[in-house]
């Protein structure tokens, strides 16, 4: 299975992305978590990018499909497919991912469109809480974790992404209508556009997901 995730942050990319996982197997790539263990291992392209993200910018497209061509080339990929969540977020980027599966052979089954209205989504984004080591995400009001601090799942630390302060949020935000739109409309004329309503909650985008593609529910 191999799928594309768009829509603006905090519309459940990363819920989707784990539970499609969870059930299918196809491994989660997202293009913001690398950059993320980019910054913490303080690499130059971790040192980079943080310029870019800690505003709600985009990283230049240049070295973000390098990174993504890399990462798409692990052998273990074409057994377990994937669901990229954060890229393509430019029509450069849209290309260059056909070019990426091209010389891959990797078909692409769908990309799907997760739709919310904005003040929704900037609710979700202001409490939202990540776990460091297993990605599961919380949010401090409609899913807090049982200990605070501290993920369920995996016992680890929990985080607030810098990129979660309200000043970053509008911008990423302005920053998806301008320049990630336009890839929605580019994958609309190839025919595989999936649009999903994700105002409610995780199962429901999951269900339209699975109904969408056709897939075997149990
Ligand atoms: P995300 O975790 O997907 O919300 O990404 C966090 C931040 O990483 C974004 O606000 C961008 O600054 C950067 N980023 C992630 N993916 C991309 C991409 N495909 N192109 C450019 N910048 C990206």
């Amino acid at each position: 299975m191999f799928l594309i995730l768009i829509g603006p942050p905090g519309v459940g990319k990363g819920t989707l992305g784990a539970a499609l996982e969870a059930k299918y197997g196809a491994l989660p790539i997202s293009s913001g978590a690398i950059f993320r263990a980019e910054i913490e291992a303080q690499t130059d392209l971790g040192r980079m990018a943080k310029r870019y993200i800690d505003h709600g910018e985009l990283v230049p497209n240049g070295v973000t499909i390098e990174m993504m061509n890399k990462r798409l080339r692990d052998p273990s990929i074409r057994k377990s497919g994937f669901v990229l969540d954060g890229f393509p977020r430019t029509v450069r980027q849209a290309e260059a991912l056909d070019e990426m599966l091209f010389d891959l052979s990797f078909g692409l089954d769908k990309a799907i469109s997760l739709e919310a209205p904005a003040d929704l989504i900037v609710g979700r984004l202001a409490g939202r809480i990540g776990c460091t080591r297993c990605g599961e995400i919380y949010h401090s009001v409609t899913k807090p974790p049982k200990r605070d601090g501290i993920c369920d799942r995996c016992n680890s630390p929990l985080f607030i992404r810098e990129d979660d302060k309200p000043e970053s949020i509008r911008e990423r935000i302005r920053v998806f209508w301008e320049t990630t739109a336009p890839v929605i409309d580019y994958y609309s004329k190839t025919g595989s556009l999936l649009k999903v309503d994700a105002s409610h909650d995780p199962a429901s985008t999951f269900h339209q997901v699975v109904a969408g593609l056709h897939l075997e529910s149990k």
